[in-house]
């Protein structure tokens, strides 16, 4: 850390977390957009049935010219189509309404077309919820892209409770992460000088204790439940725009996750995976593996090859090859990674395989 470094930090302007926010979406938006006049509105098929409808409802009592588009994936394809619309009807906003793929297309494409994104999650599987970071499929690697923070995150916990059970213990995953994640990040501060900022590091590990502290809670997968988990994906969405990179939320063991999605033939969600990867990085950082395992555990989540639906050839396989996912991302596993037998130990001595 140097005293004379510029250090700039772009953040949402706001942040609406609770019960029935939905109601407002409108003056929310006008209170950080006040001359907004037309927006595009993405999301997902099955979302669009069970809250969109609505959402393009209020909006268009509120006088916003809305336009809407269903997206099926996060593909630069789909990211094309969704830029040419934007082209077309010359929109000034964009909103997505859905999952992680919608709001990394919206977020995308905001970005490429630089006007405002506000981001309204329906499930909390992942904290790309709230960064400027998006990750879209065939781009050149399986990681994320800089983008643009969201201006305004609107998330209502009523609609998120409906979402499927296994997205929330999936962004628990994803938070319980930063364990390892800011262990790499101090780690590449020691051996190889890179820029470390305390401040996104501490934001960052307090989103995994959060998880902890309230697993009891996150078990119970009701409203206050979804609540602990949004708020926890929120502030290490915030470690990364203060960073101004994916460094205090992406360790190790989204390397590993990552390197699961180029070899499983049916790789399990994000934050499942990462939620693994976190056992297994934190027995190589000599640190409590069995405390991260018993909480994943405690909140339903998988914790081995077998509950995550992924061969053991395909774990070894991914922790043998994940240091070449993003080699400029030094962490626990070194530059030239762990050989099979070593990956094959680690995974049999924390329970991932049998
Ligand atoms: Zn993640």
């Amino acid at each position: 850390m140097c005293a004379k470094r510029i250090h700039i930090i772009d953040l949402p302007k706001k942040i609406v977390v609770g019960r029935s926010v939905r109601y407002n979406i409108s003056q929310y938006i006008k209170e950080i957009l006040p001359n907004i006049s037309s927006c595009l509105v993405i999301t997902g098929p099955h979302v669009y049935k069970i809250a969109t409808k609505e959402i393009l409802e209020f909006l268009e009592e509120s006088g916003i010219n809305v336009s809407n588009m269903i997206v099926e994936d996060s593909s630069i394809k789909t990211v094309e189509k969704v830029l040419n619309e934007v082209r077309d009807l010359n929109v000034d906003s964009i909103i997505s309404v859905g999952g992680g793929k919608v709001i990394d297309v919206g977020k995308f494409v905001a970005f490429k077309k630089n006007i405002p994104f506000i981001s309204m999650p329906t499930a909390a599987s992942h904290d790309g919820i709230a960064s400027p970071f998006a990750s879209i499929k065939g781009l050149e690697r399986p990681t994320s892209v800089r983008t643009r923070e969201p201006v305004m995150i609107i998330a209502d916990t009523e609609i998120i409770t409906k979402a499927p059970r296994r997205l929330l213990i999936s962004g628990s995953g994803d938070a319980i992460a930063k364990l390892t994640a800011v262990l790499d990040w101090r780690l590449a501060y020691k051996l190889k000088n890179e820029y470390y900022g305390e401040y996104a590091a501490s934001l960052a590990l307090l989103s995994a204790k959060h998880i902890i502290n309230f697993s009891d809670v996150i078990r119970r997968y009701d409203e206050e439940a979804v609540r602990v988990v949004i708020e926890a994906l929120i502030s290490s969405s915030i470690a990364m725009c203060i960073a101004g990179s994916t460094r205090p939320c992406s360790g190790s063991e989204h390397l590993f996750s990552h390197a699961l999605d180029v070899v499983a033939p049916k790789p399990a969600l994000h934050g499942e995976q990462c939620g693994v990867g976190t056992i297994m990085m934190s027995y190589l950082h000599g640190r409590n593996w069995r405390k991260v395992k018993n909480t994943l555990r405690k909140i339903g989540a998988p914790t081995t090859a077998k509950e995550l639906g992924i061969s053991d050839y395909h774990v070894i396989k991914a922790l043998t090859i994940a240091h070449k996912i993003r080699p400029e991302r030094y962490t626990i596993l070194g530059e030239s990674g762990l050989t099979w037998e070593a990956a094959e130990n680690l995974a049999r001595i924390t329970g991932v395989i049998d």
